[in-house]
């Protein structure tokens, strides 16, 4: 398939006619069993099974097809596993290139479970993690070890939100041994804003859960892998069982169409808010990476072509469990969820030592308590009255 410029992509990608059958979607084909038309054409479909031959339920159908060629097109790599939920991607990638006496070098800004994967399962395995400080990332050369063999990033850090300067990480760690297998959590680019591969990086990582589902109501994990990891990542995920029904892959499918003009309104949306937050005398400072005040800004204006919906902001006080409840109980248009990347806006609440909790190194920076919203495709003025109805509680 030709690629145009995003949208284009975005719209074309992964419509192969033998994929659609005559239809604008892929087909949905639900199967476990494939059925061959003789021996010689098991034959084939057994040897061609990691390439988009027909051969068995968990091998993929048309409908994971044509997700996973889309998913390779936009990232740019050699091809693209499937998974249950973005959580399944994380620790399945990971999993497939480690064994027993490795180490891991793990963002300390990473998504909370997948720090918990870290410090439990593989620790099990008896695979060590080392917390790196990703605001300090030239500095990680000095931790790879011989037995490294996995470099995990996330950009921008989960709650928290820096931009990490990831080529002098990328940089820093292939001087050490190149070889080491560099990933990373790219869930808040939705895969397109943040181009992992083209920065050398081996595997991105993504909840399609969020904006690429796009609305709430499905779950699925995507690895783009390029050359260099990508039979690896498919065989080793094929047999921990990896792979996400043909309905679920239909619909992260249909969310890719209309991703470029979503994130476009989420943005728009975000940052509209966030700089009416950083006006407020309420707020300390705002987590957004649109804005120059928020850490590694920079980086963001470098290597990022835009910003979603995910923010943060610091309130000066830290509020009393009572006014916690009041302010997050009563919110019209902000819903109080886990999750994010749907079309509507969320909002949740951690106290500093909840994040310090969560932060085994460079611990956080303020004393009061940090507020993260999702903005939503809702009308801007709606959602700033909103918020400010939440600072009248807070008085
Ligand atoms: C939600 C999320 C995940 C996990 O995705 P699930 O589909 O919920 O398992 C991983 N990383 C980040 C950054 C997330 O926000």
């Amino acid at each position: 398939m030709s690629s145009g410029k995003l949208n284009t992509t975005l719209v074309s990608a992964g419509r192969k006619s033998e994929y659609c059958k005559g239809s604008v979607n892929s087909v949905i084909q639900r199967a476990s069993s494939i059925v061959f038309d003789s021996v010689a054409q098991k034959k084939v479909a057994t040897k061609h099974r990691g390439e988009r031959e027909l051969f068995y339920g968990r091998r993929g159908t048309l409908t994971h097809f044509a997700f996973q060629d889309a998913m390779t097109e936009l990232e740019g790599g050699a091809g693209c596993v499937l998974y249950p939920c973005g959580a399944a991607a994380i620790a399945n990638s990971m999993l497939s290139f480690v064994k027993t006496g490795d180490h891991v070098l793990m963002t300390g800004g990473a998504y909370e479970p997948t720090q918990a994967f870290c410090d439990t399962i593989l620790a099990d395995m008896g695979i060590a993690t080392t917390y790196y400080d990703p605001m300090k990332g030239a500095d990680i050369g000095a931790l790879v070890k011989p037995e490294t063999s996995v470099v995990f990033l996330e950009s921008p850090s989960s709650i928290t939100m820096e931009v990490p300067d990831i080529p002098a990480i990328v940089k820093a760690v292939r001087a050490v041994n190149p070889e080491v297998v560099i990933m990373i959590d790219n869930t808040w680019a939705a895969g397109i804003l943040f181009k992992a591969l083209e920065h050398d990086i081996d595997i991105s990582i993504q909840a399609g859960t969020k904006y690429i589902v796009g609305h709430s109501d499905a779950m699925i994990g995507t690895a783009v892998a390029n050359a260099r990891t990508w039979e690896r990542l498919r065989e080793r995920s094929y047999l921990m069982g990896q792979m996400v029904d043909a309905d679920t892959a239909y619909m992260a499918s249909r969310g890719l169409r209309t991703l470029g003009v979503r994130l476009k309104q989420h943005q728009e949306n975000s940052i509209a808010v966030a700089q009416w937050l950083s006006a407020r005398p309420e707020v300390a400072r705002v987590n957004h990476p649109a804005l120059p005040e928020s850490a590694g800004h920079e980086n963001y204006q470098r290597d990022f072509s835009g910003s979603c919906g995910l923010f943060s902001f610091v309130l000066k006080e830290k509020l009393t469990d009572e006014q916690v409840a009041n302010y997050l109980d009563n919110f019209t248009h902000f819903s109080m969820a886990y999750s994010w990347g749907g079309y509507e806006s969320l909002v949740l609440a951690n106290q500093p030592e909840e994040l310090n909790a969560i932060r085994p190194v460079g611990p956080v920076d303020f004393s009061g308590t940090l507020v993260r919203l999702h903005i939503g495709l809702e009308d801007v003025e709606d959602l700033i009255a909103d918020l400010e109805a939440g600072f009248e509680r807070l008085k």
